[in-house]
């Protein structure tokens, strides 16, 4: 057993004890969310989409049968078939932009996400947060300029698409708290286009997205070397945003909280949530925002501020991305459908399923929390804001030992402040707003407060 996988497993055990008198409530709607994720169907979403030949950005748009043009009028026919079953609360578009000329794009080029929004059956105090779910549909072959070369880009990103669309189909039937954004990218391969695009507009509305989940290249289990691994799914997360500079980053060095800004804070939180709903599959939490000479559609949403991280599988094969499909010395190259192990990016949809459904049901992270450090003491004192969510039913104050991956305790209260019996100086603290149903949200973190 290798050294991360034993990480993995421990983390496992940890989860499976931390809470001792508040066991955590698994809710019964995400339960069902997360059983419903089938790997029958992301098959077939994914020969569905290996189909169009090539979904290169600068490929035939015209062509109902091959091109990037026909990929994306099918991904929104299929989000419109989900959408009747939303009751009119899921609304699908084309979101566009234009690229300029650059290194991978000969002429200005239309680069199109496909989008479709799950709002609430109520607007309440969570209805303007936004989780947003991505996988790019675009692909490319050995070149990214090549528009006419069969490119099948079944892993990458078939894959992540695949769960973007299965997920939509099991939530749209659902009303949730917060909205949820299914996002299925284009011009990923050109340089994440897509993606910041749809960030940077985000940011300019002001939208208040808490958490994006990237899903790219979560479909296979066995490398180039042969050596295999289907247990357990990568999270890259980011330590702090590039936003955080000057006394904002000295402050949060200094406090220890390295490990504690908004995207590594999320994955810790998918992690958690993920290997309750799905116990037998893990989550390794990769410090470190992507693969070495590797990006993703998280990073220009990262890069703004927000929460972002990117799932990939363990085990990569190079033989299988960006590449012409070819034999070569006896060896097969090429992304194609036959190197998918579908029940291995169905357990990874069941991780997204369970954070997202969760964390769109739960309160958004308490506001203005606290820890007093007015004096030496030997008791750690917290205070946050009431929350304002009609279905709370009261905060989890967490924490862990400074050098602890995982949070190790869990207390709850109704109240809007707690006194726990132990020194400040030794653990890490954060408090989530919980409801009624058992669902918590993102973990806030305290900052220093004198009263
Ligand atoms: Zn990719």
């Amino acid at each position: 057993m290798n050294r991360l996988l034993i990480g993995v497993l421990s983390g496992l055990v940890i989860a499976a004890t931390v809470f001792g008198q508040q066991p955590p409530k698994k809710n019964a709607l995400v339960d069902k969310i997360v059983r419903e994720v089938s790997a029958k169907n992301i098959k077939a979403t994914i020969e569905k989409l290996v189909s169009f030949g090539t979904r290169n950005t600068l490929s035939d748009t015209l062509s109902d049968t091959r091109g990037i043009g026909a990929a994306r009028r099918w991904i929104k026919s299929e989000f419109e078939r989900y959408a009747q079953a939303s009751g009119g609360r899921m609304t699908v578009e084309f979101f566009e932009t234009v690229a300029p000329v650059s290194q991978r794009i000969a002429s200005p080029t239309r680069v199109v996400n496909v989008v479709a929004t799950l709002g609430p059956a109520i607007a309440g105090p969570s209805s303007d947060r936004i989780i947003v779910l991505s996988g790019h549909y675009d692909s490319m072959p050995g070149s990214a300029t090549d528009a006419q070369s069969d490119a099948p880009g079944a892993n990458d990103d078939g894959s992540g698409t695949a769960i973007v669309l299965e997920l939509a189909r099991t939530m749209s039937k659902h009303s949730f708290d917060a909205t949820i954004v299914f996002m299925a990218v284009a011009g990923e391969e050109q340089g994440l286009l897509g993606a910041t695009a749809w960030a940077e507009m985000a940011k300019s509305r002001n939208l208040k997205v808490e958490a994006v989940f990237n899903n790219d290249i979560v479909g296979s289990t066995v490398a180039g070397d042969g050596t295999k691994e289907n247990r357990y799914v990568r999270l890259f997360s980011e330590a702090f945003s590039p936003l955080d500079t000057g006394s904002v980053f000295r402050q949060r060095i200094s406090l220890g909280l390295e490990n504690d800004g908004g995207s590594r804070s999320l994955a810790r939180y998918i992690k958690e949530i993920g290997e309750r709903y799905n116990p037998k599959f893990g989550v390794a939490l990769i410090y470190r925002l992507d693969r070495f000479l590797r990006g993703g559609d998280h990073r220009p949403f990262h890069e703004r501020g927000f929460r972002a991280v990117r799932f990939s599988e363990v085990k990569e094969n190079y033989d299988h991305q960006h590449q012409n499909i070819r034999v070569e010395n006896g060896k097969e190259y090429g992304d194609l459908p036959k190197f998918v192990d579908y029940e291995y990016c169905a357990n990874v949809g069941k991780i997204n399923a369970a954070a997202i459904a969760t964390l769109a049901l739960a309160p958004q992270p308490p506001e203005n929390v606290g820890i007093l450090t007015s004096q030496v003491g030997y008791d750690t004192i917290l205070r946050w804001a009431k929350n304002p969510e009609s279905d709370l039913a009261g905060y989890l104050v967490r924490y862990r030992q400074t050098n602890a991956p995982l949070w190790e305790k869990a207390v709850f209260t109704a109240d809007t402040t707690m006194t726990l019996k132990i020194a400040k100086d030794d653990y890490l603290f954060g408090i989530q707003g919980v409801d009624k149903e058992g669902n918590a949200g993102l973990y806030s973190i305290p900052r220093p407060v004198r009263r």
